[in-house]
């Protein structure tokens, strides 16, 4: 298979369309059998459920070359898992998880021409989602939806370097206590749109959000999870019921316990006490880590005193593991690499 003549190492992340996509429809109760197609566009009706009333939720995750040569996904059945509590939070029917990663491994193999080389920090990103799509004007859930996966190849994250970044304290919130902070909803992300444009317009890289019942503790950004580092090596991340799990903080709390042998906590962390932590990242599947410099809240720097020009040695260290283990220069942990081809 050749490649796509691209120049990878200077793209951007940005929409690029491929060949193929997946499409599932579901109708009268059921899923259909599911194809690859080749319209990048969807035509639907005014008054679709997803239009009117935002019933659509999504994932995100990767596809990429591996040191011998294999194009691989990482966990792809946590974003299965991920995505049926999203779609049961949203009266949505479940999109089966044998079936997400077949359509992973399906819409992947189709696009290889697409996957980056290794070596390049380029990735095939994929989007799986999925939306109500019959007209519905009373307020109700849809009967008909699709699932779908589209794929786009994205650019190394960091070029030149992780430069650590600032976060101001956000006067917004991005859930509602017992609301969908939890689950991958566009819904969460059309709310965050006013507050990034305002952070950026301000000077600042990114919202961090509190609490929304109390405003008294730390919960992440609009769409990374934190963890911090204690001066004693530990590492700390906050415990809420409105933070969307990501699966690169739940992979980073693994491998610092078993791979480097930290202690892991999970746990509710006060605004108040952050200033006494020396390393902070957010994490999330495009960047895996980003550094943060400082967290601006209302005029009060909180700097990590670590991560001032560069990533912090301990969270450079997650880093280093786990993306040696995503490109396959260090043994993973059984399941979490799936082979495409
Ligand atoms: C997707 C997302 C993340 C990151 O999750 P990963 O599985 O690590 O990519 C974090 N926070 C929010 C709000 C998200 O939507």
């Amino acid at each position: 298979m050749e490649k796509k003549n691209i120049d990878w190492a200077s793209l951007g992340f940005g929409y690029v369309q491929t060949d193929k996509r997946y499409v599932s429809y579901f109708k009268d109760g059921a899923w259909d059998n599911g194809a690859l197609i080749d319209d990048p566009n969807i035509v639907m009706n005014e008054c679709a459920c997803v239009l009117q009333y935002a019933q659509t939720c999504f994932e995100g995750l990767k596809a990429y070359t591996t040191e011998d040569g294999s194009i691989v996904t990482f966990r792809p059945d946590l974003n299965a898992e991920r995505m049926e509590s999203s779609a049961k939070r949203l009266s949505m029917p479940v999109f089966p998880k044998d079936r997400f990663i077949d359509a992973v491994k399906q819409v992947v193999a189709a696009n290889a021409a697409w996957v980056p080389p290794y070596g390049s920090g380029a990735t095939l990103y994929l989007r799986p989602y999925m939306f109500g799509y019959n007209p519905v004007i009373g307020v109700k859930p849809a009967t008909e939806y699709q699932f779908r996966i589209l794929t786009t190849p994205v650019g190394p994250y960091f070029k030149g370097g992780a430069k650590p970044i600032t976060i101001r304290v956000s006067d917004y919130d991005r859930a509602a206590p017992r609301g969908t902070g939890n689950v991958k909803a566009g819904l969460n992300y059309a709310m965050s749109l006013y507050a990034i444009v305002d952070a950026h317009e301000q000077g600042f890289d990114e919202n961090i959000y509190l609490d929304p019942g109390t405003r008294t503790y730390i919960e992440e950004t609009g769409g990374a999870n934190i963890i911090f580092i204690t001066k004693d090596n530990k590492m700390v991340t906050p415990k809420s019921d409105s933070i969307l799990p990501s699966i690169t903080r739940r992979s980073l709390m693994y491998v610092a316990e078993k791979y480097l042998g930290m202690q892991v906590e999970e746990r509710p962390i006060a605004l108040e006490e952050i200033g006494d932590f020396v390393e902070a990242g957010l994490c999330g599947t495009a960047a895996v880590i980003s550094p943060v410099k400082k967290i601006v809240d209302h005029g009060k720097d909180i700097p990590f005193v670590n991560c001032q020009e560069e990533m912090g040695p301990t969270i450079k260290k997650l880093y280093d593991t786990l993306t040696g283990i995503q490109m396959g220069r260090i043994e993973a942990p059984e399941g979490w690499i799936v082979k495409v081809m």
